[in-house]
């Protein structure tokens, strides 16, 4: 029987996992029950040590050998208590997974006696073999070693997989010679730039805030199939989409997904992710349908992003792991299904301060939303000066399914602010050549306070096609890709933002030495950067014709592919921006380049070669022998002597299966030959070029159209493949 017929009886008989929603107790009873929490480093530290350690969370002192060697002492008895016998340094290396390699408490002494240990030194650092994680030519030039350092600042956590329980340590991961290799290190760096970026500017307004930490809450949609169907299609399991498949009948149309109750088997799947996610201390909040049939969302109360962003990369693991006991695949991919809707990670950011402000948020009285006001524009200015750098920070092989073609959002960086910042906006603006003078001073407080408090009510005004948004009292950076790690776009925002507070520091610095008010000089320099970033807000169609052409006019870059606008991060502009910040090295940028440059061309070329095993080994021989059925048919029906007008149908079919497998084989063939010209290409960057061009636009999508056409003529006894309909509406 073919693997899709079997899959497909396992759904209908076996019904014993589809309804199990077991009882969880309470969360707040389990909520960060595995996760070493300040709570618990209170009971299991001395106070020396639990003194270190919330210094060195808060960035005030580095960790010495005897303090962190009592807090391996006490992560340890805490650990064991809880019944773990491994541990592992976790990190987030650039091939987008995580990375764990696990070590036992257990040692023995020289005299040959079982111990159980774990000293400072295996807490602070390990020395994974770094030779087989990505390094964009950082490593090969120095040695293959690579270090792990603790970061005191994302807690140690319990992870439960397979009955088995390890410690885990969050790390950084960077070379031999201190250049990061993975995705935490300039996440860190950034935080640190944006935190005395925003300080010094916010000082202006109110001196007691000495601290600001950039907030992240991400919205993960995701897919859910069952994994019998999942597993019988070998592009699924291989390139995590389908890169066949012809539409449903009922697709998205009905949208009736939406709006529609969890099934039942998904439903018992997130009850227990959720409950498995509590336990490490991750707030998930909302669960609901998504617009394409079998997409769903999770998404968490937001946190500072260094935690926001380990618990994102958590989360998709878990959901992986739990998946699997419910006999369902998730699949975390841009575009698992042609046809209906992709999947993204909204990333909602924002900035807090240790005063307990948001600085996004708009204030009540005149002067926080001046404050308020200060921290909107340069926003929208960073964005502006760096749309480039932030389209850069979205590009993968994945997203390119949804950026570059008619799906949220495009790939024109724009900024949407609503109706009435747009007024708000648009009345610093006018005030162009007067300079603000005392007298507008008042008038202008009077404005945003009138106008302000409206704001509310644009709130459910939202601009679903926009990629940068403004909802209220957070940007909503909605181009990031659903399989993304969110640090990839937080470094970049939070650089960007740090540098374009810190020349708006200096300008406001300036006229207040040469004699301005500071109010008025905050307001001046406000107004300038308000006329020179006007052209990134837009608040149309994103998805419009004439919002290409606009964008065009305005000269907004629109780069749909992953080669190009990763561009971005060859220029001078990037490395002054990224050094200068102290977040990238000029080696670290162009190393990033690299990996990405690679990552997308590996991808490309894996689907390509997957494309064309799919169609050799299963499309083309289960036409040909359908083929040939139908021109059995067409020979006996002849032989009995039935006129030719009896059997017109069955030839006419012959021809359109003969055409199909014919362009769909030669098309396969090229391709494979473009791939070889391609592979020859010396220059990374040239041949991602190409395999983007001469490979992905040239024959992915034709391969396909035949492919798709030849599903819909093949008897569906013979096709092996799981369809559409199926792992989308069965469940
Ligand atoms: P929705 O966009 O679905 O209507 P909300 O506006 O309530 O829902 O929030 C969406 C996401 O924004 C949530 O994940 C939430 O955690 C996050 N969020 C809310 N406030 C902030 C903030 N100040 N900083 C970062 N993220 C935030
Ligand atoms: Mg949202």
């Amino acid at each position: 029987m073919l693997i899709r017929f079997k899959a497909l009886d396992s759904l209908v008989e076996n019904e014993s996992y589809r309804h199990i929603a077991p009882e969880f107790p309470p969360i707040t009873e389990i909520f960060g029950e595995n996760v070493f929490t300040l709570d618990k480093a209170r009971k299991y530290l001395h106070d020396e040590a639990y003194k270190g350690l919330v210094q060195s969370i808060r960035g005030s002192r580095k960790l010495d050998r005897t303090i962190s060697g009592q807090v391996a002492v006490g992560l340890r008895a805490w650990a064991q208590s809880k019944g773990v016998t491994h541990y592992t340094h976790w990190f987030q290396p650039l091939t987008g997974t995580t990375a764990e390699k696990h070590d036992s408490f257990f040692t023995l002494k020289s005299d040959g006696t079982a111990i159980e240990e774990f000293d400072g030194g295996a807490l602070i650092q390990q020395e994974p073999d770094a030779s087989s994680f990505p390094n964009g030519g950082i490593r090969a030039t120095f040695e293959a070693r690579g270090y792990t350092a603790w970061d005191p600042t994302s807690p140690a956590f319990i992870y439960e997989a397979a009955n088995g329980r390890t410690l885990c340590i969050p790390t950084i991961f960077v070379s031999y010679t201190g250049e990061s290799l993975d995705y935490k290190a300039p996440l860190l760096k950034a935080i640190d730039a944006i935190n005395k970026a925003a300080v010094d500017v916010a000082n202006l307004f109110d001196k007691n805030i000495t601290r600001i930490a950039p907030t992240l809450g991400w919205e993960q949609e995701y897919f859910v199939i069952d994994e019998g169907l999942a597993n019988a299609r070998p592009d699924l399991i291989q390139c995590g989409r389908t890169v066949f498949g012809a539409s449903p009948a009922k697709g998205q149309q009905l949208e009736d997904h939406y709006f529609g109750s969890i099934p039942q088997r998904v439903y018992a799947f997130m009850r227990e992710f959720e409950y498995e996610s509590y336990k490490l201390g991750i707030p998930l909040r909302t669960r609901h349908n998504e617009v394409a049939p079998a997409q769903f969302e999770a998404a968490p109360i937001f946190e500072e992003v260094n935690i926001a962003v380990d618990h994102n990369i958590l989360l998709m693991d878990v959901m992986n792991r739990v998946a699997r006991r419910h006999k369902l695949k998730v699949l975390l991919h841009e575009k698992p299904f042609a046809g209906i809707n992709g999947s993204g990670k909204h990333n909602n950011w924002s900035l807090a301060t240790d005063t307990g402000i948001n600085l996004l948020s708009p204030g009540k009285t005149p002067k926080t939303n001046l404050l308020f006001l200060t921290f909107f524009i340069n926003t929208i200015k960073a964005v502006h000066d760096y749309a480039d750098i932030l389209r850069a920070s979205i590009a993968s092989a994945g997203n390119d399914h949804r950026l570059g073609a008619n799906e949220a959002p495009p790939a024109i960086i724009s900024v949407f602010v609503g109706q009435h910042l747009r007024e708000v906006l648009n009345d610093i603006e006018q005030r162009v050549g007067e300079d603000f003078d005392e007298q507008d001073e008042a008038i202008l407080k009077l404005d945003l306070h009138r106008s302000i408090p409206e704001l509310l009510l644009d709130n459910t005004d939202r601009n679903r096609t926009s990629p940068f948004a403004f909802t209220g009292n957070k940007f909503e950076f909605r181009a990031v890709g659903s399989s993304a790690n969110c640090a990839n776009a937080m470094v970049s925002l939070n650089t960007i933002v740090a540098e374009t507070l810190k020349r708006f520091k200096s300008e406001v610095d300036t006229l207040i030495e040469e004699g301005t008010k500071k109010e008025i000089a905050v307001m001046q320099v406000l107004q300038k950067y308000v006329v020179e970033s006007k052209d990134v807000i837009f608040e149309g169609d994103g998805y419009s014709q004439e919002w290409e052409q606009e964008a065009e006019r305005r000269g907004l870059p629109n780069l749909k592919t992953t080669p190009l606008a990763l561009d971005a991060l060859s220029t001078e502009k990037a490395v002054k921006l990224f050094s200068e910040n102290g977040v990238y090295t000029q080696r670290e940028v162009h190393a990033r380049h690299e990996i990405e440059l690679e990552n997308f061309l590996k991808k490309v070329q894996i689907e390509g070669r997957v494309m064309g095993d799919l169609a050799l080994n299963h499309v083309i021989p289960e036409a040909i022998r359908y083929q040939q059925i139908v021109a059995d048919n067409v020979c006996k029906l002849k032989a009995v002597g039935l006129p030719e007008t009896a059997y017109a149908s069955q030839v006419e079919l012959l021809g359109r299966l003969s055409v199909h497998i014919e362009t769909a084989y030669q098309k396969i063939h090229e391709m494979v030959e473009a791939r070889k010209v391609a592979n020859n290409i010396e220059d990374v960057r040239e041949r991602a070029i190409m395999y983007d061009r001469e490979v992905k636009a040239r024959y992915f999508d034709e391969i396909r159209y035949h492919v798709d056409k030849l599903e819909q003529l093949v008897d569906d006894e013979i096709w092996s493949l799981p369809k559409y309909r199926e792992m989308l509406l069965l469940r």
